[in-house]
């Protein structure tokens, strides 16, 4: 066992008993761990969800259950709380997170994207982090080209069984993905392309819709609060 400090947030709180809970966090230099806090609900402990900081803790050899000490939100982050617009996307973010990571499987880039998020850039970040999410856990399809014919799919695509079709070639039972989206799609794995795109608001729920369909699939489980999300999204 050891102590151990590292940069991360706490994305769910779990109540155990009337007093401890565990929480759920996504940490830069472990990836996702479970901890259990005994003194979940006391005023002292004031942890805020979803927010960066330090978590310190107890490493245990012998369980994935270790033990929090302490975390510490990193002031420069508080703004997440108070900006709906970012702590929605990060809710959803963190969601996806939780149905396809395993405990302590190693993720590099999801915590420098996570602490670049703002108001102003939500839409793209959102989508952006959800496909590196799914490229970095070998989820993401590959989209530009057919994977029937081969055919660059400029005219709008559609995806079955977790691959990418053309409109020619596209199975009958088929997610169909329309042009705007299917631009936005081949621009996700060139940065220099994707950083320079606007992103409206519908366009953002189209690519989601895509997105969290192949996520669903892939994990076998709903996400539930995915409904939730368009409908507050939609009342900002
Ligand atoms: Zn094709």
């Amino acid at each position: 066992m050891e102590r151990l400090f590292t940069p991360g947030l706490i994305y769910k709180l779990i109540k155990y008993t009337d007093s401890s809970a565990v929480a759920l966090a996504f940490t830069r230099d472990f990836g996702k761990l479970k901890l259990f806090m005994p003194k979940a609900y006391t005023k002292k402990s004031g942890i805020m969800t979803l927010v960066p900081g330090e978590i310190d803790f107890l490493k245990k050899d012998n369980s994935d259950l270790n033990k929090l000490y302490g975390f510490r939100h990193d002031p420069a982050f508080m703004g997440f709380v108070e900006e709906p617009a970012v702590s929605l996307r990060l809710n959803l973010v963190f969601d996806v997170f939780d149905s396809i990571y395993e405990t302590e499987q190693k993720e590099p880039v999801l915590w420098t994207m996570i602490t670049r998020f703002n108001k102003e850039n939500a839409s793209s970040a959102l989508i952006y982090t959800f496909y590196a999410m799914l490229k970095n856990s070998g989820l993401m399809f590959d989209c530009g080209f057919c994977s029937a014919c081969g055919k660059e799919t400029r005219g709008g695509g559609a995806l079955a069984g977790g691959l990418y079709y053309c409109r020619d070639c596209a199975p009958d039972v088929s997610l169909k993905i329309g042009c705007g989206e299917d631009l936005i799609l081949r621009a996700l794995g060139r940065p220099e392309l994707y950083k320079n795109l606007k992103i409206s608001g519908a366009q953002e729920e189209g690519v989601l819709d895509i997105l969290i369909c192949h996520t669903e699939s892939a994990a076998g489980r709903k996400l539930k609060s995915y409904g939730a999300f368009k409908a507050l999204i939609a009342s900002l």
